[in-house]
């Protein structure tokens, strides 16, 4: 048994002991059992209140009563939790501080906001590229020291995308990724990497891509002039006929190429405000490109099948809807054999805006390439679109210009089934007119 229980148990046998003592002596058992009981209960009660005080002072080692027995073995019990108490803390201290330590270190900047957005903690980064000095700014609105409509949005979740590009609000020739992640207690945290550098990179290589296409053009149009000429000219020996005509088509590929990346790389420089474009009569664009390419190619070689909504009409850029529809309607063309149907609608959408769906009942493509195809010169089978003419900037091009008028492509086939290509254009800029029979 425990020293300290042998000590109170000894304790107990004395006020029995004095007791029976008291009683044969006396003559008066009650008085005799009462008197020591008396004694060892206010005995007890003077520990008790001791012990109670000193807990209440906050149980500090140097203060602890000095007492024997159970109540020294249960001053020991606390010194010992106590003792694993400060370890813990220590620890865990150590571990805070590193953690911050960590994080402040990071490139990216970083914020923490609590429910209401006010600013709980951020890392010296943030004051770099945001603005944010936690000595000043702690418990302040993060919205109200960066005033941005969009980042207000992206706060309060109002936009689908938790990402946002916006300029440092301290440097103007800084870009920022921003991006808000959820955490804790309707928490969040708030990181901004500066992604200047690679914007850069990217205009070096698109003003590269338009310097070289640019460049190129004008001397191979001469050629290509030049080798269209000689590839006519009846006197031309058979024996350099067949090099010539393919030189010539050659050419022609390239010049189609350049034309394309140069298409391309004036889309990627602008974007469209809403307001931007004219009024397209859509129904008339397409009845005319279909009749253009049935007149076209051999007779017989597609069938389109329309569907139009003659009072739809849209707020666009006509060259670059021209352009959209032409390369969906030849892509259509040249992945389908000749003789099959080819069906183009234009509607009403779900979410109100306007689509063109064009589709095919070609070759199809098999499911891995899908998510890839507007990517530049991305082509399922290089040899067949080659063949076609193809250039494998066609998707891509459609995809700015959606991207351009705040549209989005929308791609579904089977592989040996066909496939249907919809562009969407969002409700804005869409506008109906009414149809005048006759
Ligand atoms: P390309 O000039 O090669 O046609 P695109 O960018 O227009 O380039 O298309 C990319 C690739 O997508 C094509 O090479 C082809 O493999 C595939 N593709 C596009 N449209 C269709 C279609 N209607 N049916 C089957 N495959 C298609």
């Amino acid at each position: 048994m425990n020293n300290a229980w042998t000590v109170e148990f000894s304790r107990i046998l004395v006020v029995v002991t004095a007791s029976i003592l008291i009683g044969l002596s006396t003559g008066y058992w009650t008085l005799g059992f009462l008197i020591p009981s008396t004694i060892y209960i206010g005995w007890t009660l003077v520990q008790i209140r001791g012990f109670e005080r000193w807990i209440r002072l906050g149980a500090k080692t140097n203060l602890a009563p000095d007492s024997s027995g159970i109540w020294q073995l249960i001053v020991q019990h606390i010194h010992r939790i106590q003792k694993k108490d400060k370890e813990r803390k220590a620890r865990l201290k150590g571990m805070a501080s590193r953690f911050e330590a960590t994080i402040s270190a990071l490139p990216d900047a970083t914020v923490v906001l609590n429910s209401h957005l006010e600013i709980e903690w951020s890392n010296d980064a943030a004051k770099e590229v945001l603005g944010i000095d936690l000595s000043k700014d702690l418990g302040q609105r993060f919205d109200n020291l960066i005033r941005l409509p969009v980042l207000s949005q992206l706060l309060t979740g109002k936009v689908d995308n938790r990402q946002l590009e916006l300029i440092s609000p301290v440097d103007g020739n800084v870009t920022l990724i921003v991006t808000v992640t959820d955490f804790g207690d309707e928490q969040k945290l708030v990181t901004a990497r500066d992604v200047s550098q690679r914007i850069a990179v990217q205009k070096l290589r698109k003003a590269f891509i338009a310097n070289a296409s640019h460049e190129l053009r004008t001397p191979l149009t001469v050629i290509s002039g030049y080798l269209e000429m000689m590839d006519i000219d009846e006197n031309l020996p058979v024996s350099v006929r067949e090099p010539v005509n393919s030189a010539s088509q050659q050419a022609k590929r390239m010049k189609k190429i350049l034309d394309d990346l140069l298409i391309l790389s004036k889309l990627e420089e602008k974007g469209h405000s809403k307001e931007s474009g004219e009024k397209v009569n859509m129904p008339e664009l397409v009845a005319q490109l279909t009749s253009d390419f049935e007149k076209s190619r051999a007779k017989g070689s597609h069938q389109f099948e329309l569907e139009i909504d003659q009072s739809l009409h849209i707020k666009a850029v006509e060259s670059e809807v021209y352009s959209l529809c032409q390369n969906l309607l030849s892509n259509a063309v040249k992945y389908s054999n000749p003789g099959t149907l080819i069906a183009v609608r234009w509607r009403h959408c779900e979410n109100g805006g306007a689509c063109l769906s064009v589709e095919d009942s070609g070759e199809g493509i098999a499911q891995e390439h899908i998510s890839r195809l507007t990517e530049r010169f991305y082509r399922v089978n290089v040899n067949r679109s080659r063949q076609v003419g193809g250039t494998g900037l066609g998707l891509s091009i459609v995809k700015h210009i959606l991207e351009n008028h705040g549209g989005h492509l929308k791609i579904e086939s089977e592989l040996g089934k066909g496939s249907t290509f919809t562009a969407c254009f969002p409700a804005y800029r869409t506008c109906s007119t009414k149809v005048i029979d006759g």
